[in-house]
């Protein structure tokens, strides 16, 4: 008895081998056009689609294999007697391996704007072939990629037939490869359309790993990645030396990553639970912003996520490790600098590129019975939009002071408070429910004295408490968004006290 294979893929690698592979196996290989020619070029003995169908392929290749007498032997189930039955009646003969891979709609949609060629490159009758052979997983084996031709080959030159084990797991990965096709093609139509929430979102994430446990050792966790973003830039791919990274460890040193893409200049971000506990930068030296960072509060950064966005060298290397450290993320290590941190067998070491380059994200967040998507908080701020609201105004150090303070404040968590001088964090009050709490502990976690500092607050000052507190210690300036129905009264504590306020229209909760 003949056996059958199809073979119709827009990405001919490997299947020259595949194909000969079958051939020599005792397969009869049927292909479309394109891969007709490739194989029959390569000395195979294919034969054409249209050859068995006797319809030639019509309207530029939009209808090739759309047709029963492929469809049937494709969807037969050869373990029933009257299916076997039928296809002999109409003389056709089943296919036992179907080989697709689809027109490369993605790769399309990334290189050209031009509609036209995109949609021909949404392809027809392959993702038809993958979904019936898919379903069909008891008669038919598909494979829709290339890394999988050998193993197709092994089983049966081993045991005469792919297994059923492997048959279900093929079939699975043909029904996640169309599944993936078509959400491209949906969220391609979205963008066409500029819906920007559509009405039905579907997402697409790959499983990297997964982790020993999530926020809790009782929590199971694994890490997704999304397939459009670079490889190069994901922190759960780029680790260097150390144990693996944990769920909280990925959680704060994306926090890390972000914080510090703020800066051009060198600087450096120490997280703890998702929280600066100090940032610091410097014209010229990481080392001094990595020491500014330090100093902020030597105590919460022992076990800390620590981010640079400069190369590390020896001497700051070694500067870190003289205190525990469970994450160190940079640009890149000197040799020296790595020799240092291999001694620390479980510091984990992550080298990324860190760029300041904006790019669009929606923050994702799950909640009960479905979830709420938001635009990342990466507004663009513009200082001519600040006004100065006091009898006291700011000078350009001071000025300086509060751009760095209000870069910092948006990555602490509501209600944040945090004094600053112009290149470091001085005390920081995270995730308090009320904001002149987050003021107190902030004055509290200070190391050293606030006297002449400046304080960013992310959102407007409910009373003049805070602006009371702030004043205790001597701060001289003040921003934050202003909008409060008792904003007069605020401006008329910082007034009182010789502060000047800067307000910026802006808010930067952080939940
Ligand atoms: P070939 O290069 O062999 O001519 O074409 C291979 C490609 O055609 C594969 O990517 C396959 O998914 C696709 N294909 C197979 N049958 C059909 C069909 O009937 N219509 C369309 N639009 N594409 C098909």
């Amino acid at each position: 008895m003949k056996r059958y294979a199809l073979i119709s893929v827009s990405d001919k690698n490997g299947i020259v081998d595949f194909a000969k592979k079958l051939e020599n196996l005792g397969f009869e290989i049927v292909s479309s056009g394109g891969t007709f020619k490739v194989l029959k070029d390569a000395g195979l003995n294919p034969v054409k689609v249209s050859d068995i169908t006797g319809f030639p392929e019509i309207l530029d290749g939009r209808v090739k294999t759309l047709h029963p007498k492929i469809h049937g032997g494709i969807l037969v189930d050869m373990r029933k007697e009257s299916h076997r039955e039928e296809l002999k009646k109409h003389g056709i003969n089943n296919f036992e391996i179907v080989c697709v891979n689809l027109y490369p709609f993605k790769e399309t949609v990334k290189k050209t704007d031009d509609v036209d060629e995109i949609i021909e490159n949404i392809d027809i009758g392959g993702p038809t072939l993958l979904r019936a052979s898919a379903k069909n997983f008891y008669s038919v084996a598909v494979v829709v990629d290339p890394d999988d031709y050998s193993k197709v080959v092994e089983e049966i030159e081993k045991n005469g037939e792919v297994s059923l084990d492997t048959r279900k797991k093929l079939a699975l990965k043909a029904l996640s490869h169309t599944a993936s096709y078509d959400i491209a093609i949906s969220s391609f139509f979205n963008r066409m359309l500029e819906n920007k929430f559509p009405e039905r979102l579907f997402l697409e994430y790959n499983l990297e790993n997964t982790l020993r446990y999530g926020e809790n050792p009782h929590q199971q966790a694994a890490f997704y990645s999304e397939p459009d973003f670079r490889n190069d830039e994901l922190p759960a791919l780029k680790k260097l030396q150390g144990k693996e990274l944990s769920y909280n460890n990925l959680m704060d040193s994306d926090a890390a990553i972000e914080m510090v893409r703020e800066f051009d200049e060198p600087a450096c971000v120490i997280v703890k639970h998702a929280n600066p506990c100090g940032i610091g930068r410097d014209n010229e030296s990481l080392k001094i912003a990595f020491e500014r960072a330090h100093s902020t509060d030597p105590m919460s950064a022992f076990g800390g996520i620590i981010a640079l966005n400069r190369e590390v060298d020896g001497e700051l290397a070694s500067l870190i490790t003289k205190n525990f450290v469970e994450v160190v993320i940079a640009p890149s290590f000197t040799k020296e600098a790595r020799g240092i941190f291999s001694k620390k067998k479980n510091l984990r070491l992550i080298q990324l590129p860190i760029n300041s380059e904006k790019y669009p994200y929606f923050n994702i967040k799950r909640v009960r019975g479905g979830i709420l998507l938001q635009d990342a908080d990466t507004i663009e701020e513009d200082r001519s939009n600040w006004n100065v609201v006091t009898e006291a105004k700011p000078d350009e150090e001071t000025f300086k002071a509060l751009e760095f303070a209000w870069k910092v404040v948006k990555h602490v968590k509501s209600n944040a408070i945090v004094f600053c001088k112009e290149n470091e964090t001085l005390g920081i009050g995270a995730g308090q429910m009320s904001r002149v709490d987050s003021v107190k502990i902030a004055v509290m976690k200070a190391n050293k004295d606030l006297n002449g500092s400046v304080l960013a607050s992310d959102a407007f000052f409910p009373f003049r408490d805070s602006i009371d507190e702030a004043a205790k210690i001597g701060v001289k300036a003040v921003i934050q968004p202003g909008g409060s129905i008792r904003d007069k009264e605020v401006i008329e504590a910082a007034n009182e006290h010789g502060i000047a306020m800067v307000f910026t229209g802006i808010r930067h909760f952080r939940h």
